[in-house]
């Protein structure tokens, strides 16, 4: 049996995608140590910017960073860039709050019984919001960092062998270990 207390992380994620960043924001949170493991060195892509980046975040997205402060955060960060959003996010301009999409077809708030949704938890978020993913990523990184969440960049990982004992994560000719 291995002494538990020698390994250094609780949960290794692999990429530090929004969900990846945000997963580690939650995780950390609740008192765990964690590791993001991203393959790519530099977080800067063009991908990631207007008009290739830009992403309308669902309701249930803003009510989740709305939940944790984060909303307030990546509506300041996106201000540089936000008449630049709004003008390639036509949905934005509708009068009517635009709810999502299934397979291209738009479907609206006010269309949506939320009544039936019981678990549901109350909020106050009720901004459409689009970002470009380098604003949100940043975001999310710079929050997960304050927590405390390793972020190491080019590290791709290739294999994960979990035991009874620990995860071993392999990445750029390093192993990580977690509990
Ligand atoms: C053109 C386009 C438009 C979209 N529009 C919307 C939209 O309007 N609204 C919306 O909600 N969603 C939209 N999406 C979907 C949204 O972008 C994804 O749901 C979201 O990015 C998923 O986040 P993620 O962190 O899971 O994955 P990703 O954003 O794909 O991030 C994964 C990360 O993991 C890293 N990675 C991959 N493999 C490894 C590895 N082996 N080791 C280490 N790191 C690794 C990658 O480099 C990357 O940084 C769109 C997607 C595309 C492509």
């Amino acid at each position: 049996m291995h002494d538990q207390s020698s390994i250094p992380y609780d949960v290794v994620i692999a990429g530090a995608g929004p969900v990846g960043l945000f997963l580690a924001c939650e995780l950390q949170l609740a008192g765990l140590q964690v590791l993001v493991l991203e393959q790519s060195q530099d977080s800067h892509s063009a991908l990631k910017q207007l008009p290739f980046g830009l992403r309308g975040l669902s309701i249930s997205t803003l009510e989740a960073f709305h939940r944790r402060g984060l909303l307030e955060e990546i509506v300041a960060a996106q201000q540089l860039t936000s008449d630049a959003i709004k003008r390639a996010a036509h949905w934005m301009q509708q009068t009517r709050r635009p709810a999502g999409h299934f397979a291209g077809l738009q479907f609206y708030q006010d269309n949506i019984d939320v009544a039936k949704w019981s678990w549901r938890l109350p909020t106050s978020a009720d901004a459409n919001l689009a970002v470009d993913m380098a604003t949100l990523e940043s975001v999310l990184a710079a929050r997960a960092r304050s927590m405390g969440v390793e972020i190491r960049r080019g590290f791709a990982v290739n294999a994960v062998v979990a035991s009874s004992e620990d995860v071993t994560v392999q990445a750029a000719g390093e192993t990580f270990r977690a509990r």
